[in-house]
């Protein structure tokens, strides 16, 4: 028995997923005739509270389009540091949107307006007009961090002040409502246009969505089959997708525990260091300096336990609890952890 906690892409499709997925009703997708992916892009719209929405096979095609619509040429799009456009979507910012990024760094990974503020160029003779702001909500990298939603008030209200937009990478927005405790709507309001995962916490097995205007996701269609993701009978991976976004958004409460659970455990474990009380969701980053041990061999030694997690630096490890990690395994990775520290130290 593995316990995976590298991501929470991880997930394998329930058995009602499976049902659904073998008996979906489908269609030719690119001329809009599959009544599964309608029915999921029109609920998508719903919940998020958007006009719109379009399925499309990744959360980076999903971030690429947001990109694209938001801006043209040239332009520059203000981001955190360590945000997934920047670090993990091959550049595709630069290479689809012709954007430069100006990151931002934010030790909690959360952008203040005050800081976006500073970084918009004046229009000028040497300097790239900034054409959109990116916000990652949770952030992944900081370690699953929530904007509140005043924050995204007055960076929504400061952007739109100055006529740029903003672009949510929502990758894990279900996470940010679930523990923010209110409807995912609230938090999209803040945004222009939002992308979201349903093959993360969600569940699903492939696809993720982008929501906006009628106007934006109609272009969207386009840029989606330019990137190759215009799908035909896409309806047998809708039909998880509604499954993921209609039910699983309740499950996330049991994952975010269950990270809280394991950060505390780690936390009583000589030579790691993490503080519990800044888990907010299903992240966890610790530091694995103290043990003596690189990440790469803590993470080959976890492996020989049947315990799978991901160095992220020189330093620190990254463990993402998700659907098929229960409290029981997350208890049991955590004393494998501590096994491992225990054996370098002895
Ligand atoms: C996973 C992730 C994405 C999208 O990843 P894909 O593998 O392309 O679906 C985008 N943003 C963040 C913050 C992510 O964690």
């Amino acid at each position: 028995m593995i316990t995976d906690l590298r991501s929470d892409t991880v997930t394998k499709p329930t058995p009602a997923m499976r049902r659904a997925m073998a008996e979906a009703e489908v269609g030719d997708d690119v001329y809009g005739e599959d009544p599964t992916v309608n029915r999921l892009e029109r609920r998508a719209a719903e919940i998020l509270g958007k006009e719109a929405a379009l399925f499309v096979p990744t959360g980076t095609m999903a971030n690429t389009i947001g990109v694209k619509l938001n801006t043209s040429h040239g332009q520059e799009v203000i981001c955190e540091s360590r945000c997934h456009v920047l670090n993990y979507e091959l550049s595709m910012m630069a290479w689809f949107s012709g954007c430069l990024a100006r990151p931002v760094f934010a030790g909690d990974g959360i952008l203040r307006w005050e800081q976006i503020r500073r970084e918009i160029r004046p229009l000028g003779p040497h300097w790239a007009p900034t054409g959109l702001i990116e916000i990652e909500n949770t952030h992944n990298m900081a370690g699953g961090t929530v904007y509140p939603l005043e924050t995204l008030r007055e960076i929504r209200e400061g952007a739109h002040g100055l006529g740029l937009k903003v672009h949510m990478d929502g990758a894990r927005v279900f996470n940010a409502a679930e523990y923010l405790n209110v409807p995912v709507s609230r938090i999209a309001a803040e945004a222009d246009t939002v992308s979201f995962c349903l093959s993360k916490g969600l569940g699903a097995p492939v696809g993720s969505l982008i929501v906006g205007t009628a106007g934006q996701m109609e272009r969207g269609r386009l840029y989606r089959k330019r990137l190759g993701g215009g799908m035909r009978q896409a309806g047998v991976l809708a039909a998880a997708g509604l499954i993921a976004l209609e039910e699983h958004p309740a499950r996330l409460a049991a994952d975010h525990l269950h990270a809280r659970l394991l950060a505390e455990a780690l936390a009583r474990i000589p030579g790691i260091q993490v503080d519990p009380a800044k888990v907010q969701t299903n992240i966890v980053i610790f530091d694995v300096s103290g043990t003596g041990l690189a990440p790469a061999e803590f993470s080959r030694k976890l492996k020989e336990r049947g315990v799978l997690m991901n160095g992220i630096s020189a330093t620190q490890m990254r463990l993402v609890t998700h659907s098929d990690v229960d409290r029981g395994m997350a208890e049991q990775a955590a004393a494998v952890v501590a096994e491992v520290a225990a054996a370098v130290a002895a």
